[in-house]
């Protein structure tokens, strides 16, 4: 056995032992042993921030987690071809955080998982096959899901673009084709998908659907301007197509004022998936739709998982929802969210590297920038590295890596929100060249705004 000190011995059994494309963050890696709420320990016992991880949705070595999971373990465990009270007590709790036309739960054990059956769903019940999604989307590791995760394929490397895909610019306001000054850009975005359709009509693959992140992640934190997602919505339906709406980032009370992003856009899916905070670290994923769909599905061949829906999987599910309603966790992540926001602003109007900060609750994005303002990937890289140095735990996302993602548990606290905005502070002052910002009438920080 490794000694859990012995970190050299640890990284050289992973570099001899595992794919080397299986990444580890941060220039020094860290190695966790225990966690508790949002705070992590390593092997020294020293503590860390987690101001990123958002599979422990409601926080790390939850005690109710711990009991059912035991409890169940227990009893006995196992699938859906056996009666159990667990399942449909899960399915309950679910639809009832969604609108009454969502019927029907499917189990899996992954968003992935979630994601390949949406495809098979979008299939069944259109006879189609294309797929329309946002540039930079990503949706899981199968081989259909880095189909549609452009995050994925379009790299050097990558699969390529299937004939049954067709990519639409994602909806940035800040950075894209359409900014925040002009009214109209939510529609403007989602124009965009009118030619995505035709080319699927016209080379014979049709359309079966839409899918995308409701606020898109690893492209970068976005927000899409209030309006998108109904729009692209519309289009979507009149062409036939069935709307996924991929909420393994954005689900469960994460965003605050809302349980949901789709909810945020006013938009109505066909298809919710749900994911990683879903299980707070027990593999789980689920889909939910309606009865139509689920109805043209139904075709005669019978779906089954061996763990997805298993006992244990929704007792405990059902426990995270439980516990994100019993201790106003969707509260929390809007009063908390606000907090960082607040901060984050006067942060952006103190720094020039700093050129947009955006997001909702605990879901956020602060967008680094070079003087020119271009990507400033080596300040993300930087300033990420050096929060880590000082044992605060965030991440980075976007197609050129220079946005910071900030993404805690739920249960973060005042105290924590202040520790994360007045290290940030330090750490930004740490890079070169930036002098304070000078005052403008901007509200804020343009790319390549030349008053700021
Ligand atoms: N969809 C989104 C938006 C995700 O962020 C992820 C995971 N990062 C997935 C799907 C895939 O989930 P999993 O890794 O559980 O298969």
């Amino acid at each position: 056995f490794y000694r859990p000190t012995d970190k050299q011995a640890i990284l050289q059994g992973r570099h001899d032992h595992f794919g080397g494309n299986l990444s580890l963050t941060y220039d020094d890696p860290v190695m966790l042993v225990r966690g508790w709420k949002h705070h992590l320990f390593d092997e020294w016992g020293r503590p860390y921030l987690d101001a990123y991880n958002n599979v422990p949705h409601v926080g790390h070595a939850h005690p109710r987690i711990q009991v059912v999971a035991a409890d169940q373990l227990k009893r006995m465990n196992s699938n859906t071809r056996y009666l159990h009270p667990a399942q449909t007590a899960f399915a309950d709790k679910i639809l009832s955080k969604l609108p009454d036309y969502f019927e029907v739960c499917f189990f899996v054990n992954s968003g992935t998982e979630a994601n390949e059956l949406a495809l098979r769903l979008a299939r069944a019940h259109t006879g189609a096959k294309g797929i329309v999604t946002p540039d930079h989307g990503y949706h899981g590791n199968t081989n259909a899901a880095v189909a549609i995760s452009a995050y994925k394929f379009n790299k050097p490397g990558g699969i390529g673009q299937a004939d049954w895909v067709e990519l639409v610019e994602v909806a940035d306001d800040y950075r894209g084709s359409f900014k925040r000054d002009d009214p109209d850009r939510a529609q403007k975005f989602a124009d965009l998908v009118d030619p995505a359709i035709a080319v699927l009509q016209d080379n014979g693959q049709g359309l079966a659907g839409f899918i995308a992140e409701t606020f898109p992640s690893v492209g970068g934190q976005i927000i899409p301007p209030k309006g998108y997602l109904p729009a692209v919505y519309d289009k979507i339906r009149a062409a036939g197509g069935v709307c996924i709406a991929d909420e393994v980032q954005t689900g469960l009370g994460r965003l605050g004022d809302h349980y949901f992003g789709f909810e945020h856009q006013g938009a109505l899916p066909d298809i919710v998936v749900m994911g990683k905070p879903i299980g707070n670290g027990h593999p789980l994923g689920v889909l939910v739709t309606t009865k139509a769909i689920a109805d043209s599905f139904n075709n005669g061949i019978e779906f089954f998982s061996t763990f997805g829906g298993s006992t244990l999987s929704c007792r405990i599910g059902k426990e995270v929802l439980d516990i994100v309603d019993d201790e106003g966790l969707q509260d929390n992540a809007r009063v908390m969210g606000g907090q960082l926001m607040d901060g984050l602003r006067q942060i952006e109007a103190d720094f020039t590297c700093v050129g947009d900060v955006r997001g909702m609750g605990l879901f956020l994005g602060v967008e680094l920038i070079n003087p020119d303002g271009s990507e400033g990937t080596e300040i993300c890289s930087y300033v990420k590295n050096r929060m880590r140095d000082h044992r605060i735990l965030i991440g980075s996302e976007g197609p050129k890596d220079n946005i910071l993602k900030i993404r805690p548990p739920l249960t973060i606290e005042a105290e924590d929100v202040d520790m994360i905005l007045w290290t940030l502070r330090e750490v930004l002052s740490e890079v070169g060249g930036f002098a304070p910002a000078p005052t403008c009438d901007h509200d804020h920080h343009h790319a390549g705004c030349g008053c700021c």
